[in-house]
């Protein structure tokens, strides 16, 4: 082949963030040669701190690379509305400005969200049919609806000259989901017969056997659970999962007023409405009607499902709902999974409920919840519809990506790759291949700032939170002489240590022995006097507590 014709026209895939993680999606698609290239990405997310990200609520992906990229970058199409795929955008498209594409729910969810957030930029959305097929220079997207744990979950068809990739996006396979078309098999299998050179796919519950069930049959046992309580209900869910917002609605219909608790209820089921997903659905009432309505006559959606200790659910759980209070009796269910990095925080708000006495129903025991992602019978069948030549696993974790790539294996690809966020991937032509490192990595929310997570901020955070702070003032004379006492402050350090000593003044006299030791040449200096009292201050209590906190001294000459 002639490699110069072959190298200047090449389909090249890179995930910039959700391989290696489950959260902050982001995928590009490039053709041209690796000198220039147009792109097409797909999907800007976030992903949850944990407890190991003090003070950071969101981690979103490093975009350094497509900024520098921006006048090639044709476009931005969002597959849909979950946070770990679209919650990015208001903090990171004023960075591209790049056209955005979208279907209607998605569009209109991304709107209400920036109505809620004061400030928020003016985000334009070219919103695309279900189903619908558009132009972004050399590439051809068709979106394909799939069933998932939101309205309106598409994947995308890219097709090129060099070859159609499949991006399948977050679904499953349900053929009774409720809402929306089920997983559209015919024209996923009309790709396989025309051909299709890769499948970018969902990880997340590649691990796990069979068939998730479907949406039918968990809205049949929140259906049963609400209409056999004897009190008050209360469910909590994602608030973007409206088919079981409706499935609340179904089984309260004529017997229960339908409440909604939590500003993302109110501004989903507003959404919900206007794009036509509660057609028939009755008419919900607001907050301020549950504490007039009788106990039997009451079912509540809350917010919090995620034990987030500011929704509503918590606040509950703890007696501090200006509105909402749960009596012993009151069933609450939980129709949701905590995603990893939660489960201690929604073990919290359980374990409130029960000690009042409250009922609590999980999916432990009950169907109540199904997850949106595909397990390994529908990874198969969805394999064996578009028997891909290439199939890269995506939007997992190292283990669910390793386990999607050995069951794609299993099933007959013949080439299967697995890569991590930054790594480029040559598609075609020749066999896939990682050609390149892009820039690529993680950015925290930190209060209204974003920072990288390369810098030492958050570290330093943790590092405090360990082992607290001592500061030391001193001022000494040009001789270096000691003017005036030294001040010693301790924040997140112990009082006193086991003698009953108090560490303040442990601090205080290592550092005031540290500067009558030195020699005089040294006490001058400021910068080496200042570190050799630290060096000093930090031994002295590390010898009673075995930590070393952080410790400044601030020298002042006179
Ligand atoms: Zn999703
Ligand atoms: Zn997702």
């Amino acid at each position: 082949m002639d490699q110069a014709v072959s190298s200047s026209n090449e389909l090249v895939f890179a995930p910039l963030g959700g391989a290696g993680e489950i959260g902050m999606n982001l995928a590009i698609y490039g053709l041209g040669d690796s000198r220039h290239c147009k792109w097409i990405a797909v999907d800007l997310g976030v992903a949850f701190a944990g407890d190991d990200l003090p003070g950071i609520d969101l981690i979103l992906p490093d975009i350094r690379y497509l900024i520098q990229e921006r006048d090639n970058l044709l476009g931005l199409v969002l597959t849909h509305a979950h946070e770990d795929h679209f919650g990015a955008l208001i903090d990171l498209w004023p960075r591209l400005k790049v056209p955005l594409y979208a279907t209607q729910f998605t569009a209109a969810l991304l709107q209400a969200k920036r109505e809620g957030e004061p400030g928020a930029p003016d985000i334009p959305v070219n919103v695309v049919p279900l189903g619908g097929r558009f132009g972004l220079g050399p590439f051809d997207i068709e979106l394909v609806s799939m069933a998932h744990s939101i309205p309106e979950s598409n994947a995308l068809i890219i097709r090129t000259p060099l070859g159609a990739v499949l991006h399948t996006g977050d679904w499953k396979i349900d053929p009774t989901p409720v809402i929306g078309p089920p997983t559209d098999e015919t024209k996923l299998r009309a790709l396989g017969n025309e051909g299709c050179l890769a499948v970018i796919g969902d990880s997340t519950n590649a691990y796990r056997e069979g068939r998730s069930p479907s949406e039918t049959d968990v809205a049949a046992c929140l259906g049963e659970l609400i209409r056999s309580a004897p009190r008050r209900v209360a469910v909590t869910t994602f608030a973007s999962n409206v088919t079981r917002l409706r499935a609340v609605a179904k089984a309260a219909a004529g017997e229960r007023e339908v409440v909604l608790v939590g500003r993302a209820m109110d501004r989903i089921v507003q959404v919900a409405r206007e794009t036509g997903y509660l057609e028939g659905v009755q008419d919900f009432r607001s907050v301020d009607v549950y504490g007039h309505l009788p106990v039997e006559k009451v079912v509540a959606l809350c917010t919090g499902s995620q034990g987030e200790a500011r929704a509503a659910l918590a606040r509950i759980a703890q007696d501090e709902h200006p509105d909402v209070a749960f009596s012993p009796g009151d069933r609450v269910i939980f129709s949701s999974r905590a995603i990893p990095g939660n489960e201690k925080a929604v073990m919290r708000v359980i374990n409130g409920l029960v000690a009042q006495g409250i009922e609590v129903i999980t999916d432990r025991t009950h169907l109540v919840h199904v997850s949106g992602h595909p397990r390994i019978e529908e990874l198969k069948e969805l394999i064996g519809w578009v028997r891909p030549q290439i199939l890269i696993p995506v939007h997992g974790e190292p283990l669910h990506m390793a386990e999607h790539a050995a069951l794609a294996r299993r099933c007959g690809v013949r080439r299967v790759l697995t890569c991590r966020d930054g790594e480029l991937v040559r598609l075609a032509p020749g066999p896939p291949e990682k050609i390149d490192e892009l820039p690529a990595g993680r950015l925290y929310k930190d209060g209204a700032l974003l920072v990288s997570a390369e810098e030492r901020t958050v570290a330093d955070r943790r590092r405090l939170g360990f082992g607290g702070i001592v500061s030391v003032a001193l001022a000494v004379s040009h001789r270096g002489d000691l003017v005036g006492d030294p001040r010693v402050m301790t924040t997140g350090v112990p009082e006193t240590d086991a003698h009953g000593n108090r560490i303040e003044d442990l601090a205080y006299e290592a550092a005031v022995e540290a500067l009558e030791s030195m020699p005089r040449a040294q006490r001058r200096d400021p910068d080496a006097l200042a570190e050799g009292v630290r060096r000093a201050v930090r031994a002295a209590l590390a010898a009673v507590w075995n930590k070393k906190p952080t410790c400044h001294v601030h020298v002042l000459q006179l």
